[in-house]
């Protein structure tokens, strides 16, 4: 990678892998072989989907962009699943040296986690079957059945605000589609562009529509342990990814086909200085 650069660059992987993992103590250095691990979606296509071996979406272009700023190529990259119960344990444990999986910062999970960012605004939105004219937003949901998922915003913003409303969870998004075709939900609600992707995927086109009715600001950050010292790189790292039009390109030819248009008055955002 860049061999021109490659002492630079190595110079940069040594001090951002001590950073990543907190650890400055000798015998910690880094070497060329340190590698990054990751926290992405497996399960949201267009955000983060695993296929194979294949890692695509979204937050995967933001990630190797960013690791590689942090002087870890592609074949540097450990990509690990971060369903959205398990994110903060994933990061406070050291499994994990960053998350981007269409993670929203919150000042709960700040108390837990730190975040680079934002590099997305994303809305809580709703998902139901295409013939449904009933559910018009969040306010028409009384008495009907919602699926989210455990540990995510979108669960959290129902239980709170909408509590007339019965709301299953599940461990991820595309468990909450299998049960809006078969009718044991009405509708499914997390950001716009989650729904988006799922709806729009060869097995599911046709059956769903994304209502198109936010009721939420979803900021997407750069998950991090609070030891963690790169916070300002990660954020230099997303600024250059807007700026050079790679943020643009990815986003375009991540939601191509799926109807979804990012909300432009809160995109691209510009990353929040890091506490
Ligand atoms: N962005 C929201 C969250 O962080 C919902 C999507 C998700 O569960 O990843 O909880």
């Amino acid at each position: 990678m860049r061999k021109s650069r490659i002492s630079a660059v190595a110079a940069m992987a040594a001090a951002a892998a001590l950073a990543l993992t907190g650890c400055g103590g000798s015998g910690d250095e880094a070497g060329a072989g340190d590698t990054v691990k990751i926290g992405i979606k497996f399960d949201q296509p267009g955000l983060g989907f695993k296929d194979g071996d294949k890692f695509t979406g979204f937050d995967v272009d933001v990630a190797k962009y960013v690791a590689n700023e942090l002087g870890f190529a592609e074949d540097k990259i450990e990509w690990v699943s971060a369903p959205s119960a398990n994110r903060e344990t994933l990061l406070e444990t050291n499994q994990v040296d960053m998350i981007l999986a269409t993670y929203s910062i919150t000042d709960s999970r700040k108390e837990r986690v730190a975040f680079a960012g934002p590099y997305f605004v994303a809305g809580q939105d709703l998902l139901v079957r295409t013939d449904d004219s009933s559910i018009t937003g969040p306010d028409t949901l009384k008495g009907k059945k919602l699926c989210s998922v455990t540990g995510s915003t979108s669960a959290k913003k129902v239980s709170d605000t909408y509590p007339g409303v019965a709301l299953v969870e599940q461990g991820g998004y595309a468990d909450c589609l299998g049960l809006l075709e078969t009718g044991g939900i009405d509708a499914v609600t997390t950001d716009d562009i989650i729904l988006a992707g799922l709806a729009a995927t060869e097995a599911n086109k046709g059956k769903f529509k994304v209502v198109g009715n936010t009721f939420t600001e979803e900021l997407y950050g750069v998950g991090l342990n609070k030891e963690n010292t790169t916070c300002e790189d990660v954020n230099t790292a997303i600024t250059k990814m807007i700026d050079s039009g790679e943020w643009e390109k990815s986003l375009k030819a991540n939601t191509e086909g799926t109807g979804y248009t990012p909300n432009a008055k809160l995109n691209p955002p510009t990353p929040a200085p890091c506490a």
